[in-house]
């Protein structure tokens, strides 16, 4: 089959760990490749943002980034995008009607991308498949004012919703969401992302580390990542250091407003020497950083999904995290990691503690971390389920069992 991936922000050429690239480009570039190892043909749309790059340019065998002429070719925010979203959208309908390659269903990431989609499907007769990533509403009860999103997103998520052939929840609790925005429930599909097992493994070399027990955190550098909450646990937590990989290269740190607060943060409560920020990190480094930890924290405020967890478990490593989002379904409390009230962080200062104190309890909760990212989440189970998905909306499904009775 031939899928087109919209990915309108986030490239899966783009270097992971920047305020706009994270979960979703490596969500798109893991998802493309398992997609195309099954025979699809896979060609991923995502915003041109640099004058010198090529207009297509092959990630693997199977799947083409092309990159689409909608705003600058410069970096533009995320949140600065929708005004761009039209022009996207008629891009694709020219290219699909007149070029050489035309899909036969269409997968939009985040609801930018679901608008560019279904203004080209308002021409251009194909199903579309929406994956929100994150939604509005979320974002607005955790963020309020503080939230930058264009004003009008909650209403076009939920048209989308109702507008889209098919939508992916990545959780239960992404599915409650979607629900009471008023998505119709028959529409939507519960398929998690995956994690490469054969990249994220508990063996090979570690980074180096002191006598501290070692609380990892990875992720953007973004406040809603609950970094703070951490740093402010530390104090309760005597004998241990907390490690931040994400954000921009280490050099450029200093001059990164949220790596200061964390700084300044971890200055004011006494924690400074047992505080490092590493900057942002390549995945092929990441399984190195994950083999040095002890715990994996992800004191996110909210999480539509979350990777970090999965990425950590296949190498091995417990997870402690907010009871949010996808977190409530990827870990499982007492079991391969902990769930602790969200934005509680004295709750997470006495659950790592205890923890890191019982070395039997982490190395028993780290193999069966391996056990449930290897047996639950694969980006080919993921492929999978959505291969079917697209056969249901493209009506191959139904074809191909006809001919089969
Ligand atoms: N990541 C990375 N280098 C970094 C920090 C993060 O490659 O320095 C990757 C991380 O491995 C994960 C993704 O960025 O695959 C973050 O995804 P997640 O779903 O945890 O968070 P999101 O970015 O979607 O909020």
């Amino acid at each position: 089959m031939r899928i087109a991936m919209i990915s309108e922000h986030a490239s899966p050429l783009a270097v992971l760990g920047g305020v706009d690239a994270g979960g979703q480009n490596q969500h798109v570039a893991e998802l493309s490749a398992a997609l195309a190892e099954d025979g699809h043909e896979v060609r991923v749309y995502t915003r041109r943002a640099d004058p010198d790059t090529a207009d297509e340019v092959p990630l693997q065998p199977g799947v083409v980034v092309e990159h689409v002429p909608a705003g600058p070719a410069a970096p533009v925010p995320k949140d600065g995008l929708l005004p761009y979203m039209g022009i996207f959208g008629e891009w694709l309908l020219g290219r699909w009607k007149h070029g050489p390659w035309a899909p036969d269903v269409v997968h939009a990431h985040f609801w930018m991308s679901g608008l560019a989609a279904l203004t080209a499907r308002s021409r251009y007769p194909v199903p579309v498949v929406v994956t929100y990533h994150a939604l509005g509403t979320v974002k607005r009860r955790h963020q309020g004012a503080a939230d930058t999103s264009p004003r009008q997103r909650i209403g076009y998520e939920r048209v989308i919703g109702r507008q889209a052939d098919a939508v992916v929840a990545q959780c239960n609790d992404e599915l409650d969401e979607m629900i009471a925005l008023g998505v119709p429930r028959e529409r939507i599909n519960l398929i998690p992302s995956g994690v490469d097992s054969a990249h994220f493994t508990p063996h090979g070399p570690a980074a180096p580390r002191g006598p501290l027990a070692r609380i990892l955190c990875v992720g953007r550098l973004v406040e809603r990542k609950g970094y703070a909450d951490l740093i402010r646990a530390l104090p309760a937590i005597p004998k241990a250091e907390c490690v931040i990989v994400g954000g921009p290269p280490a050099a450029e740190l200093s001059s990164e407003p949220v790596a200061r607060k964390l700084t300044d943060l971890a200055g004011s409560v006494g924690v400074a020497e047992r505080v490092r920020l590493v900057g942002g990190v390549s995945r092929e480094e990441l399984p190195r950083w994950y083999r040095s930890a002890d715990v994996l924290a992800c004191p996110a405020w909210y999480e539509p999904f979350g990777l970090t967890p999965l990425e950590a478990m296949a190498c091995g490593v417990p997870v402690v995290a907010y009871a949010v989002g996808g977190f409530t379904d990827t870990v499982v409390d007492g079991v391969t990691g902990h769930l602790v009230p969200a934005r509680d962080h004295r709750a997470l200062a006495s659950t790592l503690r205890k923890l890191l104190h019982e070395p039997s309890r982490l190395m028993a909760y780290g193999t069966a971390a391996v056990d449930r990212a290897r047996s639950c989440y694969s980006w080919r189970r993921t492929a999978e389920q959505l291969g079917r998905l697209y056969g249901a909306v493209t009506g191959r499904e139904a074809l191909l069992s006809e001919a089969v009775a």
